[in-house]
């Protein structure tokens, strides 16, 4: 990864780039007067409900921490911050601590907090919800393929790269247009710098940029504002927005923060669903006949792992950042049965090894958290013999799903009798098969039968996951969770004396050290499926859509609860544009043109 020495000075330093993360003089006051004083903040957040600020440069995440701090003091109740900020080199949580060292008194309880979810270091977007009042979205990535992949609207930039011309990619023009294209009439931005290519690409890019005093022993700084009359986007992109108009969003509506929005179907979707908007200060309504987690969300043993594929596309994009999530915040859930122990994905066959080599090459995710390892460390890992080679991530987990749902319930109105929809009101339809009331999508729903096992004497050792064409799941508490058939041609919930066999069966032909586990019940449910196998999140016939999360149904209804929460904020959004519209319902759209059926969905 990327290393910090302190060799020069106290403050963390770059050896990469042979620079300082912030002045030497005061870290702490350089930001109040660089990016706070010359954003105008806190005087441009009073009286808005919504504020985003976008940086370039994480690094320790001083400005970040100071901005909430000042949000806290001054904006008024109610009021939410979105904080962006784009970072190349994440630094370790380990590292920004001591970074901050000098400050950590004055950052508590923000430091903290941050830290607890700080995200595991792996490319793409990471969303985090602080305190029901300040999101901040980290992109892992360079910022020049990673700006473009924003959606949102910015009122404030905080340009922190390194010194340009020691980090002379932090300055391009490419982010400058980019900048622009986030930006509305009146958005300001101010940097360290007053290097006289940033102050010409600015304004070429659309930016009334004025000379300040800067901070400490250097002379100046730049700040100013986007004026669209000058930028060659004129006629103006209308922000993050023109983005809307491509996936057929209704107006955006921040202003129905506080709003009811009905959910129909409680099991994770819905569930995930709720508990996220409520986060972001609407009102959720589950509605479900059957309660809470009466489907495949009903499971007591769930594994969390991401949805493989050989390459980096934008459907991996979305298990990545969704994935990385989970690893955060379900550990601070309470008696949800998590526990991270790692899955081993073994390679069993030569379709595998080419499949999950890719992944582990083109994924891009540091070896702490994804590496290949073969049949020995797999069998140290697991604390069994394994006899393969494996795929190792070691924030796998597992997680009762029918408790997730139950903690995500928390505290929200829940409805049994049916959804009675009136003119106006907001929709979700988290219901599985059951959206095909209201749309008509290539979803279909596929069996699976769990079985639980008595752990044996060998299974007891079981540390980690272990995944082939079926699991077994790490032992908790004397048992396991030995999965699953997947019966597209059934549609029935019974169980059935034959899928526990054929679960024992693909269990001890993977791993034969595990024979003759007592089976002590199973349970059958239905989940749902598109046609591409992807999940479907996005919005369609004037309502919201999240279904067929599939077999990966508690990794990605979260973050496809983030999605919607942000399709009804109207932004910023929490995952990249191509990762949104490869979720899109309207991709089914055109794939039955491309075949010469139209059916306008
Ligand atoms: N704002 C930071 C803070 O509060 O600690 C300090 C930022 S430091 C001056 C500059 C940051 O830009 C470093 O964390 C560095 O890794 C990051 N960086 C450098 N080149 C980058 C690039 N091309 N894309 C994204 N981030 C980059």
């Amino acid at each position: 990864m990327f290393f910090i020495s302190y060799l020069m000075s106290d403050v963390p330093r770059s050896e990469q780039f042979d620079d300082v993360y912030f002045s030497r003089e005061d870290g702490a006051l350089e930001t109040k007067h660089v990016f706070l004083d010359g954003n105008n903040l806190p005087s441009a957040w009073q009286g808005r409900d919504r504020f985003t600020i976008a940086e370039t440069g994480f690094g320790t995440g001083l400005n970040f921490l100071l901005a909430w701090d000042l949000f806290e003091q001054t904006a008024s109740q109610g009021a939410f911050l979105d904080f962006i900020s784009v970072e190349k080199f994440p630094l370790s949580a380990d590292q920004i601590r001591d970074g901050l060292a000098p400050w950590a008194e004055r950052l508590e309880p923000y430091l903290d907090k941050m830290l607890q979810f700080y995200p595991i270091r792996v490319p793409g977007f990471h969303r985090i919800v602080f305190d029901n009042r300040v999101a901040l979205t980290l992109v892992f990535g360079d910022a020049n393929d990673v700006l473009p992949e924003i959606v949102g609207n910015v009122d404030a930039w905080f340009l922190d790269g390194f010194t340009p011309s020691k980090n002379p990619d932090m300055w391009t023009d490419n982010v400058f247009a980019q900048m622009a294209r986030l930006s509305h009439a009146g958005t300001s931005f101010a940097t360290f710098t007053a290097a006289g290519f940033v102050k010409r690409g600015l304004r070429d890019a659309g930016f009334f940029v004025e000379k300040k005093k800067g901070f400490g022993s250097k002379r100046d700084m730049l700040a100013g504002y986007y004026d669209p009359a000058n930028s060659p986007l004129n006629p103006p992109v209308n922000g993050g927005r023109c983005f809307n108009t491509a996936i057929n969003l209704p107006p955006a509506s921040g202003g129905i923060r506080g709003g009811r929005v009905h959910i129909l179907g409680a099991g994770l979707a819905g569930c995930a669903a709720a508990y996220v908007l409520q986060q972001y200060g609407f009102k959720p309504v589950l509605y479900d006949p059957n309660g809470i987690a009466s489907g495949a969300s009903g499971n007591a043993v769930g594994l969390i792992n991401p949805r493989f594929t050989a390459f980096r596309t934008a459907e991996s994009d979305f298990y990545t950042a969704a994935f990385a999530q989970t690893a955060k915040v379900f550990p601070s859930f309470e008696n949800v049965g998590y526990k991270k122990c790692g899955s081993l994905h073994l390679i069993t066959n030569e379709d595998k090894e080419k499949r999950l080599t890719r992944t582990a090459e083109n994924w891009g995710w540091d070896s702490a958290h994804m590496r290949i390892v073969n049949s020995m460390e797999a069998s140290l890992l697991a604390g069994v013999a394994v006899n393969y080679p494996a795929l190792y991530l070691a924030d796998s987990a597992q997680i009762n799903p029918r408790s997730l749902c139950h903690f995500y319930a928390q505290g929200i109105e829940i409805q049994t009798q049916p959804y009675k929809r009136e003119e106006g009101d907001i929709v979700v339809l988290a219901n599985g098969i059951g959206a095909l009331d209201y749309v008509d999508l290539p979803i279909d729903t596929v069996r699976g039968q769990v079985t639980y096992v008595e752990a044996g004497a060998e299974s007891r050792n079981l540390k980690t996951n272990l995944c082939y064409s079926g699991y077994i799941s790490a032992c908790l508490d004397g048992t396991h969770a030995v999965g699953s058939t997947f019966q597209k041609w059934l549609t029935h919930t019974h169980a059935m004396a034959e899928d526990d066999e054929s679960n024992i069966a693909g269990l001890e032909a993977n791993v034969p050290v595990l024979k003759g586990l007592l089976i002590m019940g199973q349970r059958a449910a239905l989940r749902t499926s598109a046609k591409d196998r992807f999940p479907i999140i996005g919005s369609i016939n004037g309502m919201f859509l999240t279904a067929a999360h599939g077999s990966h149904g508690i990794v990605s209804s979260l973050a496809g609860a983030h999605l919607i929460a942000d399709f009804l904020r109207g932004g910023p959004y929490s995952l990249g544009k191509s990762t949104i519209e490869s979720l899109s319902p309207a991709r089914f759209v055109l794939n039955l043109r491309h075949s010469g059926e139209s059916r306008n969905l």
